[in-house]
């Protein structure tokens, strides 16, 4: 039995501004806000030996908690497996949110940065990590200008013992939201992804064992730790359990970021947080999970939208950027303009995926597909790619054949 979620309780943490004030940057809970709500006492409490780190890494486990920057692996566990790894241990913050349509992680930075710092200085003395390294976007001009004013009253006033905290910027590479590749590049080095195993829990950043999290995941710490690992993992429908901050865009009258349980599905989440599609635009397809997560069609609103419930459909909710496409787009042209993207955005490494995604675009731009090229093409991307990016490129080709070969024959 798993509760509903409630929007209005999370009025102001989690409700998109208006669509006229979508540019302003919005009120934002500073540092001496923060504490005034109680923010800190848990990461001071674990400081001074108050609360046991072994209690909140139980509370991290049992709440379900996955990584929320699309890779979904159990936040707990990642925690307990870096811990026991030898010391020194380092710690890598992805900000990076490079995946199209995804905007959640800059809506609660820019609303709430104490909340995820809190998390961070949480991990960060359970899993024992020195120092931290937090890898921000550098398209986000005013969060940075934010994060860094921010990180400066903390450090100006801890709570706790801080460890060495290093703000890096990125450099508008989408490969370097690539965990490894992030690594790479906080090292100073071109930004392709390395090869596995080793994972970086084990050898990651200058060689050392480091815990890597995504903003979300860390901005769930302080909330899971102190309202029980059970708060979270009440909410949920269609049998599944725990919070889900969606990005949505598209043909919907409010997009913005919705913070919804996990296993809504399409539908339910346009109908009841995006009110409903747009005039005079039916609902035709969807991205479920940005880029690479692959294109639906509207027969298959009513999946449950979280990690694992896609894959039957070829599908997966990554991030969970949401694009609503309506009658009168195309699935093709969406696609299209995917594959020209990853083509772009290939760190160039592999051939498969240098040269897979080239190819691929120039074949999706004929007005019939080669269906039976473009299927070998796509089976050699997926099969011998280095990293994500290349495996999941030819999601969007494979969706089009399977979902819209009206458009492509
Ligand atoms: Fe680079 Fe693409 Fe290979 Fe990934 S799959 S390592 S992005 S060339």
């Amino acid at each position: 039995e798993v509760a509903e979620f409630n929007p209005a309780a999370f009025a102001q943490r989690s409700v998109s501004p208006p669509r006229e004030q979508v540019r302003a940057v919005p009120p934002c809970t500073d540092y001496d806000a923060y504490r005034a709500g109680g923010g800190y006492s848990l990461a001071a409490g674990l400081a001074a030996g108050r609360v046991d780190p072994e209690a909140v890494l139980k509370a991290m486990e049992d709440s379900g908690l996955r990584g929320l920057g699309g890779a979904g692996f159990p936040a707990g566990r990642k925690w307990r497996i870096v811990r026991e790894q030898a010391a020194p241990r380092l710690f890598a913050v992805n900000i990076d949110e490079g995946e199209p349509g995804t905007f959640k992680d800059r809506t609660y930075l820019e609303r709430d940065p104490h909340r995820f710092l809190e998390g961070m200085l949480i991990a960060a003395q359970v899993v024992g990590t020195e120092a931290v390294y937090i890898y921000l976007r550098d398209e986000y001009h005013d969060a940075r200008a934010l994060l860094e004013r921010e990180l400066a009253r903390l450090a100006a006033d801890p709570p706790c013992p801080l460890p060495r905290i290093e703000l890096r910027r990125g450099a508008g590479a989408y490969i370097c939201g690539e965990e490894s590749a992030m690594i790479e590049s906080i090292e100073g080095k071109r930004g392709e992804p390395r090869m596995r195993p080793p994972y970086i829990a084990q050898v990651g950043l200058f060689g050392r064992p480091t815990l890597e999290h995504n903003f979300e995941t860390l901005y769930w710490v302080r909330d899971i730790v102190e309202r029980g690992p059970q708060w979270f993992s009440s909410f949920g429908r269609h049998g599944r359990t725990g919070l889900r901050s969606f990005s949505v865009s598209g043909r919907v009258k409010e997009p913005g970021v919705k913070l919804a349980p996990a296993g809504i599905t399409l539908r339910e989440l346009v109908d009841e947080y995006c009110g409903g599609m747009q005039e005079d635009h039916e609902l035709y397809a969807y991205l479920p999970g940005g880029a690479s997560g692959g294109i639906l069609p509207a027969s298959l609103a009513d999946v449950p939208l979280d990690f694992d419930t896609l894959q039957p459909h070829g599908c997966f909710i990554g991030s969970a950027a949401v694009i609503v496409l309506g009658h009168r787009d195309r699935a093709r042209d969406a696609a299209l303009n995917v594959m020209r993207f990853f083509e772009h955005e290939s760190c160039g490494q592999c051939t498969p995926c240098r040269v897979g995604t080239a190819k691929a675009a120039a074949l999706m731009e004929a007005p019939a597909w080669d269906g039976e090229t473009l299927e070998d093409l796509a089976q050699v991307m997926a099969d011998a790619s280095i990293c994500g990016l290349g495996q999941a490129a030819p999601n969007p080709i494979r969706c089009v054949q399977k979902y819209f070969p009206h458009e492509i024959s």
